[in-house]
């Protein structure tokens, strides 16, 4: 059974949490620097190690990013709220709690519109609110890297203590067959919001971005919503998408045998675009939260907000319009760049000086699907704009035909070197005049009966002439000169 068979007889509904690790130079309530990489526990102090008799001070800067993404998001900002306990026992949290925000979000009742296919679907986005991070377990000594079969646990604090902003979205309905491109857009469009903003460098491949993705099932007209299930983690757009896909069909299956759905959190496997059940969760699951008894609260002055409104840039979606008015795209040209996320990769490419419709051309046309072919995100492909934009401009001043500017592309993202290094190694050049003319009078005398039917005023013949002529030059034809050549050639 189909995702678009399923939907014609469920709606589906979607939920989205997103976690970002906010970029502040330090820690949430201490001292300690916050880059990425560094050596393990190496970045730790009695704040973030829970020591006894330690105690934390709250970073401004993290309330003033997290009050700028309430206000992108058009959220109310709290004129008072505090941070919670929220206590569980787990190696990961030196606390053993973790300082959260519970009932008393700094942000509220915001939205993010996203496009999709021309039609604009509105996520209302229910709070935002900002925590401490975990520190990373490492489960040593088995084949998986899992707890099952590890011989010991070793754990990193180095993330225990980063700034995260969780941003949770009401329930999204009445997206039907499009909710998994929704979801996809709505955290695409996320992450342009919050780069803009300057507050993340919301890289998904390193964990800095984060999106649990929840998708239940409802009959049509039903009144209530239907079981939903959590998938954690899941760190890339692609995967938002086929994460909402895969839960869609595994949960109709489930309804259709007559069975129901467990409410659970579930694990997203990349490889094969499949979930796995994580563990049973219940609405009511007990934290046992309470007011953080060691930081005063917060009460962000009206002043600062106006000063931080004051402050944000313009929406993607304001910058993209100009974007297109500037370069000439239209509605169409827009929406498939938009879903195929390449906005600005393409935008990057035209700054780096290929026109416009080259450079919308090498994106839509070739590298979106050599993307796919390799399960990646097309931003995570190994070729840069600025190289993208040089192997356009010796396509357009000839020294490349179109599918040898393919291989070059093909070449450096397979990580040979930059485009002139791969050009040079490979001795990849357009076939000069002579070569080709050689290649043109070969291919003429190898084919008598095809060159007297072209001979004859049957210019259709001509393909397989040509198609000798690409495979004696290894493809560095340029295939409508030697298609010239041959009718010059062989007319009367
Ligand atoms: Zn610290």
């Amino acid at each position: 059974m189909t995702y678009d068979d399923v939907l014609e007889r469920y709606e589906p509904v979607l939920g989205l949490e997103t976690h970002v690790e906010l970029g502040t130079a330090t820690k949430l309530f201490c001292g300690c620097s916050t880059t990425f990489g560094a050596d393990p526990n190496s970045q730790v102090c009695p704040v973030c190690l829970g020591l006894p008799g330690s105690l934390p001070v709250t970073n401004r800067r993290a309330i003033e990013f997290t009050i700028k993404i309430g206000l992108a998001l058009h959220c109310e900002i709290a004129e008072w709220c505090r941070f919670a306990r929220k206590n569980y026992f787990y190696p990961d949290m030196p606390k053993d709690y973790q300082v959260s925000q519970y009932d008393e979000p700094l942000c509220t009742d915001g939205y993010l519109d996203v496009v999709v296919d021309g039609e604009t679907h509105r996520v209302e986005i229910e709070r935002v609110h900002l925590e401490e991070d975990t520190g990373k377990s490492l489960h040593v000594g088995g084949s998986t890297g899992r707890i099952h079969g590890a011989t010991h646990s070793l754990v990193d604090y180095n993330r225990a203590g980063i700034p995260l902003v969780e941003i949770v979205t009401r329930p999204v309905r009445g997206a039907g067959k499009k909710a998994a491109q929704v979801a996809r857009a709505y955290v695409t469009e996320l992450r342009d919001v919050l780069r803009d903003l300057g507050v993340s460098d919301v890289r998904m491949e390193q964990g800095s971005m984060r999106a649990d993705v929840n998708v239940s099932l409802m009959l049509p007209g039903a009144d209530r919503l239907g079981t939903r299930t959590e998938t954690k983690n899941v760190n890339s757009l692609r995967s938002v998408e086929r994460a909402v896909r895969y839960e869609v069909e595994r949960q109709a299956a489930v309804l259709d045998a007559g069975d129901r759905v467990v409410q659970e959190t579930r694990h997203f496997h990349e490889d094969s675009g499949s979930t796995s059940s994580g563990r049973v969760k219940s609405d009511a699951e007990d934290y046992r939260y309470f007011p953080e008894p060691d930081l005063v609260p917060l009460a962000p002055p009206r002043d600062m907000v106006e000063e931080l409104r004051a402050t944000l840039p313009e929406p993607p979606s304001v910058r993209r319009a100009r974007f297109a008015e500037t370069h000439g795209y239209t509605p169409v040209d827009m929406d498939q760049m938009m879903n195929a996320g390449v906005v600005d990769l393409v935008a990057a490419t035209i700054d780096a000086g290929a026109p416009a419709a080259k450079a919308k051309g090498w994106w839509l046309g070739y590298l979106v699907g050599r993307a796919n072919d390799l399960r990646v995100d097309v931003g995570e492909l190994a070729v840069t704009p600025a190289s993208v934009a040089r192997i356009s401009a010796l396509e357009d001043e000839g020294s490349l035909t179109n599918k040898l500017a393919r291989q070059v592309a093909d070449a450096v993202i397979a990580g040979e070197g930059d485009v002139d290094a791969v050009i040079d190694a490979h001795g990849w050049r357009v076939a000069g005049e002579d070569e080709l003319i050689a290649a043109v009078d070969a291919a003429i005398e190898a084919s008598p009966d095809i060159a007297a039917k072209v001979r004859d005023g049957n210019q259709g013949a001509v393909g397989p002439l040509v198609g000798a002529i690409m495979k004696a030059t290894g493809g560095s034809a340029d295939a409508k000169r030697a298609r010239e050549l041959i009718l010059e050639r062989l007319s009367a």
